[in-house]
Formats: structure tokens, sequence, C-alpha cells
């Protein structure tokens, strides 16, 4: 009989090992090769319900996050940026509104409203970007525009912004035709000095043509592998009437001309009123698309990019809080890690501000947050999961010798 109770059989439908093709050992149990198939069916439709390739997603108003909403969800993991949080909350509701009205066609067509925003590097257009990504009812992909060159040169053809869209979109045409793209570093395709004909500028003016008829509405052949277009490739068209695009820039330097702007305005009686109130440490807050201009992008794009919206640059007190707050925030991640090991880990007040005093001493950011609080608890990770502790603090002398300890220069080029 014991030979009945060790026979491998299948969990899921009791056959024995050998009524069935083979057996797949899990954790507790066996599952046969049909079953197995079965599960994949059942997984498959579950997964395509409700809709059919070649068929976008029908959306309900009702049921879509209201711009409030958005914002509500977005506070959650991004601290401050209050002004790019409505423009990017109002124009995705928007954006849902554009894409059902083409049901109930009338004589008024809401136009698209592409954005962009402006802000230094590492002050959170990416996480924005991604974490609106997290609620969207429609396919989102985030692009990288320092790739881009024009056809012919190194690098890659602007319509693979769009392949990456039919791809997460599992290739369904007119789900991507109703997708959003973030194109990040929009600046480093901006126009290189005032003549462009000394050299030719083939990752500046002539990806800016290239994106505009892509930002302008038009059916555009995608590879579907992306890369470079290819003779023997079949295209695949896609219309980017519907498709919103948020694009996302540091624009380094760009706050002298805004201050060059403001300086040039303001003359006569004026002057010296308007001048008091222009906040000097934050110029980005004044940013007008004359200053895109001045920065190398063509007015064509600028044109087609009508929400302008700016990210302020963090200041102690929002790096403090990127530090704890955020629901994923650094802090509560390496919390969560030690939890694993049945370790509490907390941390004396006092090293929240060091890690910021050093992350604002060394210009480090909100980037540079990260790899300070890594360089503190390296030691630890390593050795205290072997230990026997069930609590641990991190103190600032800790921290402070840790810190010391490590070679600050290393961080900064982090
Ligand atoms: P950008 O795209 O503006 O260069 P990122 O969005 O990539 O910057 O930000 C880099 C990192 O810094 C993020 O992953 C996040 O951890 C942190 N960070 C930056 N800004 C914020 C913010 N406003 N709120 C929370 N975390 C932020």
């Amino acid at each position: 009989m014991a030979d009945s109770r060790t026979k491998k059989k299948c969990s899921f439908c009791g056959r024995p090992e050998n009524e069935v093709g083979f057996l797949i050992t899990g954790m507790n149990g066996y599952i046969c090769d049909s079953c197995a198939t079965q599960a994949y069916e059942i997984t498959q439709e579950a997964l395509g319900e409700g809709k059919k390739s070649g068929e976008a997603t029908k959306l309900n108003l009702k049921e879509l996050p209201k711009p409030v909403e958005i914002k509500k969800f977005i506070d959650q993991y991004v601290i401050g940026q209050d002004d790019a949080k409505r423009f990017l909350s109002v124009s995705v509701y928007n954006h849902y509104k554009r894409l059902l009205q083409k049901d109930n066609s009338d004589d008024v067509e809401i136009e698209k409203s592409n954005i962009i925003m402006v802000g230094s590097t590492g002050t959170g257009k990416t996480l924005l970007a991604r974490t609106i990504a997290k609620l969207l009812h429609v396919p989102f992909t985030i692009v990288d525009a320092t790739v881009l060159t024009e056809a012919g040169y190194v690098g890659e053809d602007i319509e693979s912004i769009l392949t990456r869209l039919l791809q997460v979109a599992d290739y369904n045409v007119p789900e991507a035709e109703q997708g959003i793209v973030f194109i990040d570093e929009i600046d480093k395709i901006a126009r290189k000095g005032d003549n462009p004909s000394i050299t030719r500028d083939v990752s500046g003016e002539g990806v800016q043509q290239g994106l505009l008829k892509l930002l302008e509405g038009s059916v555009v052949n995608v590879p579907p592998q992306g890369g470079r277009k290819h003779p023997d490739q079949k295209m695949i068209p896609v219309n980017t009437k519907n498709i919103l695009f948020i694009c996302g820039g540091a624009f380094d330097g760009i706050e002298k001309k805004i201050a060059q702007r403001l300086n040039t305005h303001v003359v006569g009686y004026t002057a010296s009123q308007k001048t008091a109130t222009v906040d000097k440490n934050n110029m980005m807050q004044y940013i007008a698309p004359q200053d895109l201009k001045s920065f190398g992008l063509i007015p064509e794009i600028i044109g087609r990019l009508p929400v302008l919206t700016y990210l302020n640059p963090l200041d102690r007190e929002a790096l403090r809080a990127i530090l704890t707050e955020p629901k994923n925030s650094i802090i509560k991640q390496y919390i969560k890690l030690f939890e694993m090991d049945n370790i509490k880990l907390t941390f004396q007040d006092s090293v929240f501000e060091y890690i910021v005093d050093k992350a604002v001493e060394y210009k480090l950011g909100a980037r540079g947050l990260r790899s300070i609080v890594e360089t503190i608890m390296m030691d630890v990770m390593f050795e205290i999961p072997s230990e026997s502790k069930k609590e641990y603090e991190v103190t600032l002398d800790y921290a402070k010798h840790q810190l010391e300890k490590a070679n600050m220069a290393r961080l900064q080029t982090a």
C-alpha cells in the first residue's frame, strides 16, 4: 500500500504519473501536462477578456479617475510639484474625454493638448510620468529623445517612438492609437547654435521636424520591431491624431534665457516693482514658450506643445520629505528589506537631517539620497541577516562614520 501513497500524481486531476504525459514538480505537489495546458488556456482567456484584438478598450467617463483623484494618487508618490501635477491630471483626463467624443460626434471637436514639462534633472519628471502610468487606462510608454537621429544616421528613427507604444498595446493598433507617450530629454534635440547650416545637425532640428509629424497627428508607418526602417520590413500604419504626447526636459541653462527675457521686458517706471517680485532662486516658474525657442526648439514644435509647465528645484524640505514620505520612499524600502529578515529597522531622526545635509552639500539632489543611504546601510545589510538580532537602530554616529569611511567623491559621480 505504501506504493499508492508515495506514487507521484497530479495534484489537480489526481491521475498518477504513468497515466499522463509527464508531471511538473512544484513545492508541495505536481501538475500534469494536460492540466498545465488547460491552466494556460484559462489564463489566456482571462487576460484577453473584454478586449478582442484589433479593437480598442472602450472607456467609460464615469469609471475614469477625475483630475482631483489623479492628483491625489500622484501625491502618494511624488513630493511637491503641485503645478505640474495639476497640469498632468487635467491633460490626462481631457485625453480620455477626447477619446470618448469620437463616439458621439457633433461639431465641436476637442483638440489634443500635448504637454511639455521643464525642470532640472532629478526633480521628478520621469517619476511623475511613471506614476501616472500606474493608473492609466490607455497604453503608455516612456521614450528617450537622445537616441533619435535623422533618417540615415546612427541612432533610431523617430517612428521607433511608436514601436514602443505598439509593443505595450500588444500590437493592437486601435489601442495604441489612443495611448500616451512620454518623451524624455526633449531638450537634447534642441538646435545647437543659431546657424544650423554650418554642420549637419542630425540629432537636432531634423529630428524636431520629424517629431512634428507625430505631434501634429498623421498616419505614420511604424517598424514593428523598432530600430531602423528596413526595406523588407512590413510597416504598421499608426494614426497619431489621438495619441497624447508628454515631453520632459531639463533645459540646462534656460534660466538665463528666462532672466534675460524678464530683464529686457521690464524697463521704465514699473521695472523696479516687477524685478522686486522675481524669485531669483526659482526662475523656472516664469518659463514661457519664447524661452523654449531661445533654447533651440523650433516654433512649430512649441506650437504643438500648448501646455507648458515646470518643476520646482528641490529644497531641503522637499528632500527630507522624499526620504520618508512617498508610498515607496527610500527609507520604507529599507525597512521592508529588513522586515523580510524579521528585523525591525529604525532610524534616529537626526540621521535623516544628516542625509539631507550631505545631499545638499554635495549637490546630489534627490537621486543622491539613495546612494547616500546605500553607503550608510551597506555594512549592516551585509552582516545583520547572519546575526540573531530582532531590531536595529541606525544612529547618527553610525551614519556619520559610514559616510566618512566611504569616499564621498565616489558618491558625487554616482
Ligand atoms: P528627472 O526625470 O526630473 O530627471 P526623476 O523623476 O528621474 O528626475 O527623479 C530621480 C529620482 O529622484 C526619482 O526616482 C525619485 O526617487 C527622486 N525624486 C525626484 N523628485 C522627486 C519628487 N518630487 N518626489 C519624490 N521623489 C522624487
